[in-house]
């Protein structure tokens, strides 16, 4: 039987970065997956969803060219088209996918895993059976869309994420369970096609972890392209008479892993922060353990397991995790929000800079949102959050300014290009100093 040094079971993002990992650090590695290499994020999460978006948003604007001195007849979209294209660019990132992993010598198993010791993994390949023994295993399962209880989906009319992605009419009415992520994802793509949204949200607020500011202007924005937030309501499937899609949360896929007793959190599986599970040598990353379920999330882990799985190191923390939403505009957060930051610190500084008096901005025609910093007492940066066109970029180098502990002054001093968006987070943080040049303190 051949042993490998890494066993990695799924090809997600935790997955298949893991493994690259590994294989880049020398390890013979084997990677088993029962579907598609690129797992939720490439198939059925991010890029699918962000494929169909840039067609929506292409409809939106077409709309509104007149306003730039542009015209031609009226628009239509035809959503076989928009799904074909997201299917082929979807294949074309599962080949890259692929491809690399071939480049790495990584071994590709096609096949259902079935953990029955700390090294040992029964595969089920269509109908035979293969036994494959490694020194380590990074468990990659990812999750499942979660039901609303006593309900299924039927793929008609209670429908997942999954469902959705594959569909080719424009409903007259869509209602959506969850504010979070994926479903502002969905009510951005369906009320740019005239779909009646209405989002049911159980909780006090939608997005929960987003800057409070940045929310309350995103259902002002919402309002304003006649989606309904219902906040505080529990969604009765018994009234249900058009689609609904189910998005309250995502379940860890933990099948075919019973046979090594993990520690667990709730429905997670319990992780040190050098992706340790309880089972020696078992390592688990991604959507699987994860308290926030991101593809950038799941790489960051993956690259650490794998790492550790060879004998470094390495520990993750969640601490200036970035989020890029892609609502219109866009939404852009790291680190703590106003509110927790007052939680946290006596004495905090704030600055803020509108969209609207970006030169770019005006330029492009895109003039709504905000960026905000947020500080403490001394000037280490403690979170920054922005609404607004390339927030899902401009997040970046925020993220970078939050990770490396660098202060509101460094932010200020930073030298930006003109007309540009970054202008914006150095306004903001000449704002929090009192020191703004293009607006008013
Ligand atoms: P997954 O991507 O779920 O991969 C797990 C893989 O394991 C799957 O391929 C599965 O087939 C395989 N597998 C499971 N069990 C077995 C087994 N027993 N044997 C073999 N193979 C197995 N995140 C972002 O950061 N940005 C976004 O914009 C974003 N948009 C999203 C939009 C939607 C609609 C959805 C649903 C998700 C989105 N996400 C986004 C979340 C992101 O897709 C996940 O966080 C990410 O895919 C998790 O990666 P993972 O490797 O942990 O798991």
């Amino acid at each position: 039987m051949q042993k490998h040094d890494v066993i990695v079971i799924g090809g997600g993002p935790g997955g298949y970065v893991a493994a690259i990992r590994a294989a880049q650090l020398g390890a013979k590695v084997a990677l088993i997956e029962k579907d598609k290499v690129g797992g939720t994020c490439l198939n059925r999460g991010c890029i699918p969803t962000k494929a169909i978006i840039a067609c929506t948003n292409l409809y939106e604007k077409i709309q509104k060219a007149e306003n730039y001195g542009v015209s031609w007849g009226k628009p239509n979209i035809d959503l076989k088209k928009v799904v074909d294209r997201k299917n082929t660019i979807v294949q074309k990132v599962v080949k890259g996918v692929e491809f690399l992993l071939e480049k790495n010598k990584i071994e590709l198993i096609q096949g259902t895993a079935r953990v029955l010791a700390p090294g040992e993994v029964e595969i089920i390949l269509d109908s035979r059976k293969l036994i494959v023994e490694s020194r380590t295993l990074v468990l990659a399962t990812g999750s499942s869309p979660a039901c609303l209880p006593g309900l299924d989906f039927d793929g008609e009319k209670f429908l997942c994420s999954d469902d959705l992605l594959d569909y080719c009419h424009i409903p007259e009415k869509l209602d959506i369970v969850g504010g979070g992520v994926i479903g502002m994802h969905f009510a951005q793509i369906y009320s740019a096609l005239g779909t009646e949204v209405t989002i049911y949200e159980a909780l006090p607020e939608i997005l929960p972890g987003i800057d409070e500011e940045v929310v309350s202007t995103v259902k002002r924005l919402l309002k304003r392209r006649k989606v309904t937030t219902m906040t505080n309501t529990r969604f009765d499937p018994a009234k249900s008479c058009g689609k609904t899609l189910i998005c309250i949360g995502r379940i860890p896929n933990t099948a075919g892993l019973e046979n090594l007793n993990l520690k667990m959190e709730k429905r997670s599986v319990s992780v040190n922060e050098k992706m340790e599970t309880s089972a020696p040598g078992v390592y688990a990353v991604g959507d699987l353990v994860s308290r926030k379920m991101l593809a950038h999330v799941a790489y960051e882990q993956g690259v650490i397991a794998a790492e550790n799985a060879m004998g470094g190191n390495r520990t993750f923390t969640y601490q200036a995790t970035p989020f890029g939403i892609y609502t219109h505009p866009e939404i852009g957060s790291v680190g703590l929000t106003e509110k927790e930051a007052k939680e946290k610190y006596s004495n905090i500084k704030v600055g803020k800079f509108p969209i609207a008096a970006l030169g770019i901005a005006q330029a492009m025609g895109d003039i709504e949102g905000f960026i905000k910093v947020i500080s403490d007492e001394k000037g280490k940066l403690l979170g920054i959050h922005m609404l607004g066109p390339e927030a899902t970029n401009l997040i970046g180098g925020a993220t970078a300014a939050v990770k490396n502990g660098l202060t509101i002054d460094q932010l200020a001093e930073s030298f930006q290009a003109h007309p540009t968006y970054p202008e914006g987070l150095q306004e903001a943080a000449l704002s929090a100093l009192k020191r703004s040049l293009h607006i008013i303190n």
